[in-house]
């Protein structure tokens, strides 16, 4: 999409793509963006990935939505060309779509729901709120002030903490075993901390495709010395820079991982000091891991027991060591478990808080940590405190002049079975895509249209859109200025581009009309108010204004520390605490009708349901089609070539798209992107749920194929 123009002026600001939160410079000439340039970020070091580099074109797509819509009466809910909506919409002022939005919402807001101003006291405490037939979808996509906006809307004005977003979806179990671990659901020291550790551990991630920039500070991390493992079922591009490459059987991460803790108890290669003094819980882990010797977990993982005793020991002697890990180990019903074991072998060793240690869960979208710091979970306020503890809660309602449901609220896949159920009646989502993203989509599908009000608010007729009663066009991220907050807790200036096109208008200003039509009487002006109010409710953001993201355009929270817990962790006693897993096998294994595994992703060009990236003209053309890939003699054995055509089946859905032999996967596993609406991955995966994170197990599938 390079113009021939010559740039008119630039703007600093970010990539609006992965949670690397690499730092940006969008060149503009004839009111569009002509160009990307990676600045000296301290995520990014001038570089960028493709993505970063060439997605900058979609906001000017010809399926941008520049006007209100509302759904035409007895219009059936339904795909549709989103070139065409107004074969099912017509178009309509912002002051009919945002009345005709807060409307459907306020039918059903429960009557004899508590509605009064006044606040609660310890004479009059906070009583549980009926079961709210509401709900909201915020966005990772958006900034902190939106997702803080969104869920203050949902908390204040629909009167639920039925309000959640993508985390669910992508780290939900890594934080809530962090969260009972260390106390703290973040990262504890930052990617490019990998200069710095003797060894690397990837685990259940793929950063060469999905954190590009990311895989270069640990490509150059092992040229300057580091070793690195790669642990994952299937071969990625990082495995060239591995000493070892462990690709084991999918599903079976806690058999490997207590396999790894029993070597490191066993041959007494724990740090002892550390453990005694900064951990509870190890007299009962170590008895446990006794069960899982590697020469027992070996056939069970797939892993040679030497290979197991190797790792375990490069690992342990390490004098720093970071582990870095994704969805391969949170998308599961054994997900919490999975990073259980990963807290536990970094906390055995004293692999963290000094140079080159730590634990770090690569986020997935450019502000999932922010919006989640923010509140947008059904279970926590802002700066994750429980919507249960009344001491917190309190201090939410005495600040928002509102009594708080003191009930955790649905989650992403929970708001689909009670809509399908009844249960759930309206819906507000913002730049979220379920109707994509979601296990099982038939079934969220259905639960979607089943909705008696569905508002969506977002940048095109997503598929999710295509199934609303009234679509709110929004503006995308270099239309609006807002902060950021990365993997590694860096919160950034992302600044206005551009203006939206049309009727388009920023999420700020789309939020806060709805709020007032819901009696909320706000008025913000901009970001900067929003942003000093959620200061003074968010120890988190201590010391951090406007002003100075403004003028240094990053700085890391809390307290500006990039590696945090040198000397004690946030827990009650300032200990981390060691937890026990005992492997749960994944919902679903190969039987002789559904033969192969598969699992989904993402790939380097796409991102996420793929409606910014498949929309941008450089990255559609680089990955246009929607792949199955295969073992090549899995291949070969169902008689089809590479490039040949596939039905995809598993007890949910079937899909067809080309074959795509790939010698790196195992025989008997298949993987496949889910950001393809014609061929969609996640009308085959299985809806079935971490039960602690509540996260669903998108990694394991059992499916089988045919030729077509
Ligand atoms: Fe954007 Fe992530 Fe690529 Fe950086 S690594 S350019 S943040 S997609």
């Amino acid at each position: 999409p390079k113009s021939n123009q010559a740039p008119e002026r630039s703007v600093e600001s970010l990539c609006p793509y992965c949670g690397v939160g690499c730092q940006v410079t969008y060149q503009v000439a004839g009111g569009i963006i002509v160009g990307a340039e990676g600045r000296d970020g301290i995520a990014n070091e001038q570089r960028l990935c493709v993505k970063g580099r060439f997605g900058f074109d979609y906001g000017r797509h010809r399926h941008r939505l520049t006007t209100p819509l509302i759904r035409k009466t007895g219009a059936p809910k339904e795909p549709l060309d989103p070139a065409n909506p107004l074969t099912h919409f017509r178009e309509a002022s912002w002051d009919e779509a945002l009345d005709f939005a807060a409307a459907g919402l306020r039918r059903q807001m429960n009557s004899d729901e508590p509605r009064s101003e006044a606040r609660p006291t310890a004479a009059a405490p906070a009583r549980r709120l009926r079961d709210s037939k509401l709900a909201g979808l915020g966005s990772a996509k958006g900034s902190n002030e939106e997702a803080y906006l969104f869920q203050k809307l949902v908390r204040t004005g629909f009167r639920t903490n039925n309000v959640d977003h993508c985390t669910r979806l992508c780290h939900a179990s890594s934080v809530a075993a962090l969260l009972e671990g260390i106390g703290s659901g973040a990262v504890t020291a930052p990617v490019a901390e990998v200069a710095n550790a003797e060894v690397i551990v990837v685990i259940g991630a793929n950063p060469s495709a999905n954190h590009p920039v990311a895989a270069s500070f640990i490509k150059n991390a092992v040229r300057k010395g580091a070793t690195l493992v790669v642990i994952d079922p299937r071969g990625q591009a990082l495995d060239r820079f591995a000493t070892h490459s462990l690709r084991f059987k999918s599903g079976t991460d806690v058999a490997l991982l207590n396999a790894l803790l029993h070597v490191i108890v066993a041959e007494g290669l724990t740090d002892t000091d550390f453990v005694a003094a900064r951990t509870t819980g190890f007299e009962q882990l170590a008895e446990h891991v006794m069960a899982y010797a590697p020469e027992v977990m070996a056939p069970v993982c797939g892993i040679a027991a030497e290979t197991i005793r190797d790792v375990a020991r490069l690992f342990a002697k390490a004098r720093s060591a970071m582990i870095l890990w994704g969805m391969g180990i949170s998308q599961h019903s054994h997900g919490t478990d999975n990073s259980r074991c990963l807290i536990a072998l970094a906390m055995l060793c004293g692999h963290v808080g000094k140079p080159g240690s730590g634990l770090h869960p690569l986020r997935g979208q450019n502000n999932v940590q922010g919006a989640s710091d923010a509140g947008l979970i059904p279970m926590m306020l802002p700066d994750y405190k429980r919507v249960g503890e009344d001491e917190h809660r309190h201090r939410f309602e005495q600040a928002w002049g509102v009594e708080l449901d003191p009930n955790p609220g649905l989650t992403v896949v929970e708001m689909m079975h009670a809509a399908q159920a009844g249960r759930l009646r309206a819906m507000y989502v913002m730049g979220e895509n379920p109707a994509m993203s979601d296990p099982d989509l038939s079934h969220a599908r259905e639960a979607l249209a089943s909705l008696d009000h569905l508002v969506v608010q977002d940048i095109f007729l997503t598929e999710t859109a295509m199934l609303a009663d009234v679509v709110l066009p929004a503006g995308i991220f270099a239309e609006k200025t807002g902060s950021f907050t990365n993997t590694d807790r860096h919160v950034q200036m992302g600044r206005q581009v551009l203006d939206p096109p049309g009727q388009a208008r920023q999420d700020l200003w789309i939020i806060q009309e709805l709020a007032n039509r819901l009696g909320l009487d706000w008025h913000y002006d901009g970001p900067r108010e929003v942003f000093a109010e959620m200061a003074t409710l968010m120890p988190s953001l201590a010391g951090i204004t406007w002003d100075r993201l403004e003028a240094e355009g990053g700085i890391t929270t809390p307290a500006g520390k990039a590696i945090l817990f040198d000397d004690r962790f946030p827990t009650a006693d300032g200990k981390a605490r060691l937890v026990t897993a005992s492997g749960i096998a994944p919902a679903e294994s190969v039987d002789a009708d559904y033969p192969f595994i598969l699992t989904t992703g993402r790939v380097l060009e796409h991102w996420h349901t793929g409606s910014m990236t498949r929309r941008s003209q450089v990255l559609d053309q680089l990955r246009p089609q929607a792949e199955i890939t295969v073992n090549p003699d899995d291949l070969a054995g169902l008689g089809v070539a590479d490039g040949g055509g596939l039905r995809m089946e598993s007890r949910r859905g079937a899909i067809t798209a080309a074959a795509k032999a790939d010698p790196r996967l195992p025989r008997g596993l298949v993987f496949m992107a889910f950001c393809y609406a014609e061929a969609a991955a996640n009308m085959l995966t299985n809806p079935v749920l971490d039960p602690v994170a509540k996260i669903p197990e998108l990694k394991v599938s059992a499916v089988r194929l045919h030729a077509l």
